[in-house]
């Protein structure tokens, strides 16, 4: 079988496997990326968080997104009956980017491969990755095209950002319980004929229909919007008799108080999709000769848009670590990467937690609100979740919860 020899194997050209694929190459380290879809291709994840920002300014990939002319997001709307809670990102702790976009993902990540191959990176798409063996200087994948024919790739490296395909935790077996699970998921597309102009069109809006369940509704520049529920698995199961995804998401837009007018009517683009218990974790982050990145590492739960920020955080960060080490520098991969990505997780699982506790949503609709309370909630929900200036990030074990009670203690 043919042998292709490579210094680092990304499995993936997802948003994570883009960016650090990019970084490698930029910095002149022999890079090569198989994709097993074909691009264009539907998957989940819309909302990007200001963080995602940095990654791409770092690798060069700014400009091309701005030309294809996606929404631009400012902030997020969080609505429950009649009260509001708006973030925007401008009014944040600290520094960082205050604005991100809002994203058709099968266009975008369409848009950041094309660039990153402009830039110089090999992606073979169509190529599924079936098998890998690690020895002790390097590793062997094997790959497989949509004819079947197979081949054969040496790396010194591989990055696995194959996000749900989960290539290394599933053929390594390094599965481990998520820290936020039972959450499932129903979403689809539709043209957004009834949009309002101006704020109220545009801003990604999370209704909160129970403490527990949430709907989105994403406007995206091209007119369409996406809309999605989230909540217990049993709550999305109960929503339809049969599974049936499409009568489920229509029974949540008559729930809907603020949406129901505006979409009750609409066609779908696609057959609403239903993703069951999607939280997913591993034993450990990296390994000789590998590292995992992006949902291929993990996920949480989409309530605050996390996901592709920490696929993008983890992709840079694994890729900046292995051009050290192919440069012959010392690399401490346990601090530097895995209680690094871990110590941000962590910080969003709190806030996750607390989410459906309930916690959060008394701080985030409490009046008067402090504004100083909500420029640091702010700062984390824009993903700047490693500034420890922050107490909402240093104490965020605590912070959420004190500030719960001291609500419930000026109300009783
Ligand atoms: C209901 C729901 C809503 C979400 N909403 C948001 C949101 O609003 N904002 C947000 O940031 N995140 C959201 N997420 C999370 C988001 O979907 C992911 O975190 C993000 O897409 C991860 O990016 P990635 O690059 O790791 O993986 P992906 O984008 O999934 O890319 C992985 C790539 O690997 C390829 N691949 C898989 N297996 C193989 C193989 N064997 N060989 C070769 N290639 C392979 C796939 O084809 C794919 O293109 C949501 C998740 C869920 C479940």
């Amino acid at each position: 079988m043919k042998i292709e020899e490579v210094d680092v194997l990304v499995i993936g050209a997802g948003p994570s496997g883009s960016v650090s694929s990019a970084y490698l190459n930029n910095n002149n380290v022999k890079v090569k990326v198989v994709e097993k879809a074909a691009f264009p291709r539907p998957v989940i994840g819309e909302s990007l968080i200001p963080r995602v920002m940095d990654h791409f300014d770092e690798v060069g990939l700014i400009p091309a997104i701005t030309k294809a002319g996606f929404e631009k997001k400012w902030g997020a709307r969080f609505i429950r009956d009649d009260e509001t809670c708006v973030f925007d990102f401008g009014d944040k702790f600290g520094k960082g980017w205050d604005w991100t976009w809002q994203v058709p993902r099968a266009d975008f990540d369409l848009v950041i491969a094309n660039e990153v191959q402009r830039q110089g990176v090999e992606i073979e798409f169509e190529s599924e990755v079936i098998n890998v063996e690690f020895n002790d200087s390097d590793s062997i994948t094997t790959i497989q095209d949509k004819e079947g024919n197979k081949k054969q790739i040496k790396a010194k490296f591989i990055i696995d950002s194959s996000g749900y395909g989960r290539v290394l935790p599933t053929l390594m077996n390094l599965d481990a319980p998520s820290s936020v699970s039972g959450n499932s998921s129903i979403f689809t597309h539709t043209i957004d004929v009834n949009r309002p102009k101006g704020e109220e069109g545009t801003m990604i809006t999370f209704d909160i229909l129970e403490t527990k369940v949430w709907f989105w509704v994403i406007p995206f520049s091209n007119g369409v919007s996406s809309l999605g529920v989230v909540g217990p698995t049993e709550f999305i199961e109960s929503l339809s008799k049969n599974g049936d995804s499409e009568e489920a998401i229509r029974k949540v837009i008559s729930l809907s108080k603020h949406y129901k007018e505006r979409f009750i009517k609409n066609e779908f683009l696609f057959k609403p999709v239903m993703l069951k218990n999607y939280s997913c974790s591993v034993s450990q982050l990296y390994g000789k000769g590998f590292a995992l990145t992006g949902n291929s590492s993990g996920f949480l739960d989409p309530v605050f848009s996390s996901g592709v920020a920490f696929a993008t955080e983890s992709g840079i960060l694994s890729a900046k670590l292995i051009t050290r080490q192919l440069n012959g520098e010392e690399v401490d991969w346990e601090t530097e990467y895995s209680d690094y990505i871990r110590r941000g997780v962590a910080v969003f699982s709190t806030y996750v937690s607390e989410w459906y506790t309930g916690n959060l949503q008394k701080v985030f609709f409490h009046q008067p609100s402090d504004p100083e309370v909500k420029r640091k909630i702010c700062a984390v929900l824009a993903g700047y979740v490693w500034n420890k200036e922050n107490p909402f990030v240093k104490k965020h074990h605590r912070a959420i919860k004190g500030m719960a009670y001291a609500i419930d203690m000026l109300s009783s």
